[in-house]
């Protein structure tokens, strides 16, 4: 019989755990799908994998590790992909936020053929106006940059083993997981579904981390930036040989001593235009500097019992042990 993992990151999350768990199991159940759970607890400084561990020791079917520190979501997922063993897996948030209700709509597309299942918002869900806003602008930023319609997606989706497999053979370590299986292809489904609101705790997003989150996947997926440069260039070229004729006509025409204000506004736009332009190429050494070095996505430091017992079918083998602590 088929098996569905289900991974799910969670930061910080102790108050949600053990009522996720419930739902989801409750809701398999119910519906006689085959699943296993695998919690990543990317750094939390709660008592978040302490309530993993208690869940895994009431249900086999529970499984989880813990990051030695805060990864970000991205590290988490990718974690947890590789724990997985099913023959589909479904990327979720612990908070319930992403309705369960909507996977079994995602299985039966699975079972009739889909190899890449989307979660796609019908509706954000109740935000405050700024996170509305900063998500917005950097939806807008990250669908023009990916030329993907990324607006409506979200990390809420199933991937059939075959893909997960191949995410996993992705050198990079910055990572875009809401783009790369966009990006992957494969037979593509998709659900809509409504953001629920979070049940407990609060969001673990700023305005500053959603920024940063963009300018990296946006530098991580695009590297129109970079084109942007020689745009700039390009404009200026243009314009310096407008005012080198100008000038060269007015030298001539004996004409040519006030000038000091277009020299001082030269000054000022093209050093401007060069400093954003190194920054932005400084930015992609930055990313090049972080694959070069080539450490881990990520440091797990504890794993539950049942996860040490080495019982899932394909994890455990993996390079990745290397960079673990044991305990
Ligand atoms: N999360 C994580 N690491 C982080 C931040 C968040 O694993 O550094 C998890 C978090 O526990 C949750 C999911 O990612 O399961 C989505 O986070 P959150 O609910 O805070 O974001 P929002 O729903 O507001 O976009
Ligand atoms: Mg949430």
């Amino acid at each position: 019989m088929a098996l569905l993992s289900i991974v799910l990151p969670a930061y910080n999350e102790e108050q949600n755990i053990s009522n996720t768990v419930r739902v989801l199991s409750g809701l398999l159940e119910a519906n006689g799908i085959e699943y296993e759970l695998v919690f990543i607890s990317d750094g939390s400084r709660d008592g978040t994998f302490s309530e993993i561990q208690k869940a895994a020791e009431e249900n086999p079917r529970i499984r989880g590790a813990e990051f030695s520190r805060n990864f970000g979501k991205e590290a988490a997922i990718f974690a947890g992909l590789k724990l997985t063993g099913g023959n589909a897996v479904i990327v979720m948030d612990c908070d319930l936020q992403h309705p369960p209700e909507v996977i079994p709509k995602m299985w039966q597309l699975w079972l009739e053929g889909a190899e890449v299942v989307e979660g796609i918002k019908q509706s954000r869900g109740k935000e405050s106006v700024a996170h509305k806003l900063s998500a917005g602008l950097f939806y807008k930023i990250m669908s023009g940059l990916i030329r993907m319609d990324m607006n409506a997606s979200s990390d809420f989706k199933l991937l059939d083993r075959k893909v997960v497999d191949v995410l996993l053979t992705l050198p990079e370590r910055n990572t875009f997981f809401r783009a790369l299986s966009f990006w992957v292809g494969f037979r593509t489904e998709s659900v809509t579904y409504e953001v629920q609101e979070r049940q407990f705790g609060e969001s673990k997003w700023s305005f500053f981390s959603l920024m940063k989150y963009a300018v990296t996947n946006a530098t991580s997926f695009s590297t129109l930036p970079l084109q942007l440069v020689t745009v700039m260039g390009l404009v200026s070229i243009l314009f310096s040989v407008v005012l080198f004729i100008q000038t060269l006509v007015k030298f001539m025409s004996g004409t040519a001593v006030e000038g000091f204000t277009t020299v001082i506004l030269l000054i000022l736009i093209i050093g401007g235009f060069l400093m954003l332009s190194l920054g932005i190429i400084g930015h992609y050494i930055a990313r090049i500097y972080e694959e070069v070095k080539g450490r881990p996505k990520y440091i797990i430091s504890r794993r539950t019992k049942e996860a040490e017992r080495k019982s899932c079918r394909r994890a455990f083998q993996t390079d990745e042990e290397e960079n673990e602590v044991s305990s």
